[in-house]
């Protein structure tokens, strides 16, 4: 059965917004990617001291199962080259599943919705761009209201021009 699936992306090294985009190419083998948020700049926010980030919200409807699906994405990070150092350090890509259908899922190294996703401005500010009425199955408020609820100030959460957002073509640029 097809699930309405969101993720989180992010890149922190080497062409951040070329990796996000390599990403969700890579995303189309896995299903269809349906739905695609600005890209944010955002400061990095457990270790502190490594590049900011870019980061973006995906919506991909997908046959896969919750562990099937993680171990894709993890098989796309492996792919790019991204090499598993410092826990929460530099990566060329990360990729996380925020929310799958209406589904918890908490077993063996998989937790669905994302522990951190109410509580993160980088994640809920560019899914409140794609889903702002999806509601949180755990929590049961919705993303816009997560987002609203966050306490202001830092870190940094900047949305980036929108030529430097996704599938933006030549015909929409400038109108
Ligand atoms: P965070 O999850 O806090 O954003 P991180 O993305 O830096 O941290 P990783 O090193 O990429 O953490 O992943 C650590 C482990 O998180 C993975 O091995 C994976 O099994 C587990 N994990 C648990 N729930 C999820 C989820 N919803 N999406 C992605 N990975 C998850
Ligand atoms: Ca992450
Ligand atoms: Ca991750």
């Amino acid at each position: 059965m097809r699930k309405l699936v969101y993720l989180s992306l992010g890149s922190n090294l080497g062409d951040r917004e070329a990796n996000l985009r390599q990403a969700m190419e890579r995303l189309g083998t896995l299903g269809e990617v349906v739905a695609v948020s600005s890209f944010y700049e955002t400061e990095p926010v457990d270790v502190v001291r490594q590049p900011w980030f870019v980061n973006c919200a995906v919506g991909l409807q997908t046959e896969k199962m919750p562990r099937q699906l993680l171990a894709a994405l993890q098989g796309i990070e492996k792919e790019m080259g991204r090499r598993r150092q410092q826990p929460k350090g530099p990566r060329i890509i990360d990729l996380d599943i925020l929310l799958f259908g209406n589904s918890i899922v908490d077993t063996g190294g998989l937790t669905i919705p994302h522990p951190a996703l109410h509580q993160r401005r980088f994640v809920l500010e560019p899914l409140a761009e794609i889903a702002p009425e999806q509601r949180h199955p755990v929590f049961k408020r919705t993303i816009r209201e997560l987002r609203d609820a966050l306490p202001a100030g830092p870190p940094a959460v900047r949305k980036l021009d929108k030529l430097h957002s996704p599938r933006i073509n030549a015909d929409q640029r400038g109108s």
